[in-house]
């Protein structure tokens, strides 16, 4: 067994148990490796009632009094105990767990573990973990790793697969020279991979975290730098100079260009028209306008007869794309065949769609990432643009360069990084930022409110609907158990139809739904025929609907601010006034802090480097800054320092050694190498 050797070779994951662990993105022993936990269980000592803090997971013993009472809710089937101690009262709920009933014997005591939380005044643990209280014993103060889990995949499972991977493999040797262990302080391989998964104290996972954090960015930037070695060099083949065409399409937009918007197409254009492909990455808050500037240079491409592809993370931003193109471009009489691409069309919408690519009929493709780079073969292609969420490099420009094909690359994002971070991240590509938002838009009111204020916004909402605007709910996901979050939202659209004036038109929208539905629903929401739209956070990115002014966000609490700031740009995008309404399910003080931060500005910068000053870069492991740039282990703005000294030892390196050919460089060449064949990690690159 090696590390390229398929997740079968270990004992008990067979081709069903394997498939599972597809679906989190692990395929290798390799990958099962870096498939790091997601936190840590810490097994503390059980606590009294009266000194239960809410919203923390904790353990408590309790003595089962009698049958516990199974009752039906909807679909689920809810087992229920009730523990007493000193007159407190806490209720244990698990789902869809009936057999408990002959578990839990009445008169044994057990210890139950989970997180507390106040449910209409009063104290409940959700799906508590059960344990007789020697098995919790032989627990006390390890720490378990917990892992990314999807349905049907335990954290028993993986845990297992990892303990038999690391005890198995004949692990890599160390890699990096000793000369930048011993610089920047860093832990050895092997012992950071097995703390990483079981630290067997709290130091030692700090030092693994920080020796894997390195490696991660530290290989990133090498392989990056590499890389921009070979595309500076490459020559422009398709010379991209917007003329009569391009100048009606700006013409005819219902607005001017921002100063911001009109600097970044300029220096588009001298790109394009450039000596050297363009490779460059646009940066601009959640509604700054990116858009705009992607369909121009797509219109660009197209009068000079070559053929552009835009890309998006999901398909409903795709479909969105392609019918605002499709506008812009009517709007002003330009003709060019705007083809879309998406997982759900059927298979002969597909042919159809790629033949019309490959003779040059379509002039413009817009497609999600993955259909757009497979399978298809195109006439004459002179511009990629990919939006949010994802970063084109080396695979996909390999795989292009292989079908002789070398188009100019425009990145867009709305993550937002410090420059100085960009430039670390982005070093192969040259950076636009548009620093200005569209005149005349009102700033978005926000408000964070508790629990016992949600009939306020509910007759706030139908005030919204009544005067014609339309409404966004999130219902947070339920990570612990996805089978939940549906029913979550179903339930939850359920209740408010129940509660808000009839005449409103009330649909869901979740990440389980099929793709066609999916689209059904936003187009739907899109036409003005649904007013509000519960959803999970699937509408996150780029989703346009200008006449939808109020977002309300359920259990914002939950949510990492970088992401509520993404959901709040879903409004504020057209000419009303929008409302932001944050309910937190948690009176926390830090929660109340976090929170404050967006309540007080909607400025994505602002509120990443606040949040960032909050977190600390102690916080190991706190919610993600969503975005485009998915490291597995390291975060840009919490690892700043340890990103900065990677980069640093990438240059010294470069200047010292640049073919790494020196025997002490044998092990990382080898390494980077690996690394790049995976595709430079998860960063898709
Ligand atoms: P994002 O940068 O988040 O992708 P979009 O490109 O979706 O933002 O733009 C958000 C909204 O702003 C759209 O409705 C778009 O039509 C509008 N918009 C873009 N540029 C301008 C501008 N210069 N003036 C006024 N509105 C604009
Ligand atoms: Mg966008």
């Amino acid at each position: 067994m090696n590390t390229a050797s398929p997740i079968t070779a270990l004992k008990g994951v067979g081709e069903k148990t394997a498939a599972l662990f597809h679906r989190v993105g692990v395929d290798t022993v390799g990958e099962l490796l870096s498939y790091y936990p997601r936190t840590y269980d810490l097994y503390e000592k059980p606590v009294t009632f009266a000194n239960l803090e809410m919203e923390r997971i904790q353990a408590v013993t309790g003595r089962i009094g009698r049958m516990p009472d199974t009752k039906k809710a909807g679909r689920l089937a809810v087992t229920t105990v009730t523990l007493e101690e000193f007159g407190a009262y806490l209720h244990l709920n698990w789902f869809n767990m009936p057999f408990l009933r002959n578990t839990l014997r009445p008169g044994n005591t057990y210890i139950f573990r989970g997180k507390v939380q106040k449910k209409k005044g009063r104290m409940v643990m959700e799906q508590p973990e059960i344990y007789e209280t020697d098995a919790y014993e032989r627990l006390l103060d390890t720490m378990q790793p917990v892992y990314g889990l999807t349905a049907g995949l335990s954290n028993k499972t993986v845990t297992k697969a990892v303990r038999q991977a690391l005890d198995e493999l004949n692990l890599d040797p160390e890699y990096l020279p000793d000369r930048i262990r011993r610089d920047q302080e860093l832990a050895e391989y092997n012992f950071a991979l097995r703390s990483i998964h079981f630290p067997v104290r709290k130091e030692d996972l700090l030092l693994a975290r920080k020796r894997l954090v390195f490696d991660e960015f530290f290989l990133f930037i090498l392989a990056l730098r590499r890389l921009r070695e070979q595309t500076e060099m490459e020559k422009n083949e398709c010379v991209i100079r917007p003329d009569a065409q391009t100048e009606r399409l700006l013409a005819s937009l219902p607005y001017a260009l921002t100063g911001a918007q009109q600097r970044v197409w300029e220096e588009i254009q001298s790109d394009m028209a450039g000596e050297t492909v363009m490779n460059r990455l646009i940066q601009g808050d959640v509604g700054s306008g990116k858009t705009v500037i992607a369909v121009l240079a797509l219109a660009a491409a197209a009068e000079c007869g070559y053929q552009g592809a835009l890309m998006a993370p999901t398909e409903v931003l795709a479909r969105q794309h392609a019918q605002s193109v499709e506008e812009m471009f009517q709007n002003c009489g330009v003709k060019a065949e705007i083809v879309l691409l998406t997982g759900s069309m059927t298979a002969k919408e597909k042919r159809e769609a790629y033949g019309k690519i490959e003779s040059g009929e379509a002039a413009i493709v817009v497609g999600t990432h993955a259909l757009i780079q497979e399978k298809v073969r195109f006439f004459r292609l002179g511009l990629v643009v990919t939006d949010e969420q994802h970063r084109f490099g080396v695979r996909q420009r390999e795989t292009l360069a292989d079908k002789g094909l070398h188009p100019h690359v425009l990145v867009m994002s709305a993550t937002p990084i410090p420059r100085t971070l960009a430039i670390i991240i982005y070093g192969d590509l040259d950076i636009s930022v548009i620093d200005e938002m569209p005149k005349g838009r009102l700033p978005i009111k926000n408000c964070v409110v508790d629990e016992s204020w949600r009939p306020n916004a509910y007759r706030f909402l139908e005030k919204e609907v009544a005067a014609g605007r339309q409404v966004y709910i999130i219902c947070p996901m339920v990570e612990e158990n996805p089978e939940l979050e549906i029913e979550n939202v179903v339930d939850y659209t359920k209740k408010l139809r129940g509660s808000l004036n009839p005449s409103i038109v009330i649909e869901y929208l979740h990440g389980k739904m099929k793709a066609a539905q999916k689209n059904e629903i936003m187009e739907r929401f899109a036409a003005g025929e649904i007013q509000v739209l519960v959803s999970t956070t699937v509408i996150e990115v780029g989703v346009n609907v200008p006449n939808a002014t109020v977002m309300m966000v359920e259990n914002a609490e939950r949510f990492g601010l970088a992401q509520l700031h993404q959901l709040r740009g879903r409004v504020g995008r057209g000419k009303h006034q929008s409302y932001c309404i944050f309910i937190s399910g948690s009176d926390s003080k830090d929660t109340k802090k976090r929170l404050e931060i967006l309540n007080k500005s909607n400025d994505g910068f602002y509120i990443a480097s606040e949040d960032l000053k909050l977190r600390g870069p102690g916080d190991l492991f706190g919610i993600r800054q969503s975005g485009s740039l998915e490291f597995k282990i390291g975060d840009i703005f919490t690892d700043a320092k340890v990103l900065q000294a990677a980069s640093e030892e990438a240059a010294k390196l470069q200047k010292l050694d640049p073919g790494l050919a020196l025997p002490e460089h044998h092990g990382l060449q080898k390494k980077l190498l690996e690394y790049q064949n995976e595709g430079m990690g998860r960063m898709s690159l």
